[in-house]
């Protein structure tokens, strides 16, 4: 089964990636992750998106479907979970012709409501483990020990540089006005599922897992 989950920075499409990848083995695709890494990793392309990122602009789709290209070709099995891709119609159309070409589909795209007063609570107090990638947050999701990851141990826990309000404020910009047409997009085709990203992260989980049986 092939997911998107879709939503505004902050809605917690992280956080729900990773529980569906350790309970049932899907494969997470976050582009926000593959350009971070391409960063830390001073590629060409890393040095070209940096500061489009700290800005909180969004990247050229042709770069981003390149990413996705790159890691659909070379993963197997177990499901993809796409997490902040598709962010424009551009890279919809993208994403399922790559998905036909490997004779698979689309089942369904998940939208997690929150509303944008959350968002900035959310987007300042998050940080995340550099060994693992668990996503905690200050106030919200703390971790059990402060300073060390409750699931393995690492003391090395990254915040992001756009995790601004300001930069937060262009992330919403750029939602609002080139990902959330998506909504209505996935809507027309039958394949959006809601679920309130407001509630807490297992009440979330539930929501989630209740929407893909019925996908
Ligand atoms: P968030 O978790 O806040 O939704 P991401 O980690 O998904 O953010 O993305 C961080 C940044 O990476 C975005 O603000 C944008 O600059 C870039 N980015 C990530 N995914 C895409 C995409 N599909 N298209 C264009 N830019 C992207
Ligand atoms: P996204 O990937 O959509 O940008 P994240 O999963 O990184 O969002 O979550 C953003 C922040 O909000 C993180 O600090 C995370 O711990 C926290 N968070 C995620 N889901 C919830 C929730 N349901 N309730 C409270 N806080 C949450
Ligand atoms: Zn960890």
């Amino acid at each position: 089964m092939n997911i998107i989950l879709l939503g505004p920075p902050g809605a917690g499409k992280g956080t729900q990636a990773r529980k569906l990848v350790d309970e049932r083995g899907m494969i997470q695709l976050s582009t926000g992750d593959m350009l971070r890494e391409a960063r830390s990793s001073g590629t060409e392309m890393g040095k070209r998106v940096a500061e489009v990122m700290d800005r909180g602009d969004l990247v050229t789709d042709e770069i981003v479907i390149g990413l996705i290209e790159e890691k659909l070709a070379g993963e197997q099995g177990g499901g993809f979970i796409f997490d902040g891709f598709p962010r424009t119609l551009a890279q919809a159309d993208a994403l399922e012709a790559l998905l036909d070409k490997l004779g698979q589909k689309l089942d369904a795209v998940i939208e997690m409501r929150v509303d944008d007063e959350a968002l900035v609570a959310r987007i300042t107090g998050r940080f995340t483990c550099g060994n693992c990638g668990e996503v905690y947050h200050d106030a919200l999701k703390p971790t059990a020990e402060p300073g060390k990851c409750d699931v393995c141990g690492s003391t090395d826990m990254k915040r992001r540089a756009d995790d601004n309000e300001e930069s937060l404020r262009q992330r919403l910009m750029e939602y609002y006005k080139k990902t959330s047409p998506l909504i209505g997009y996935y809507y027309a085709k039958g394949t959006l599922s809601r679920v309130d990203g407001l509630a807490e992260i297992d009440e979330v989980s539930d929501a989630v897992r209740a929407a893909l049986a019925k996908a």
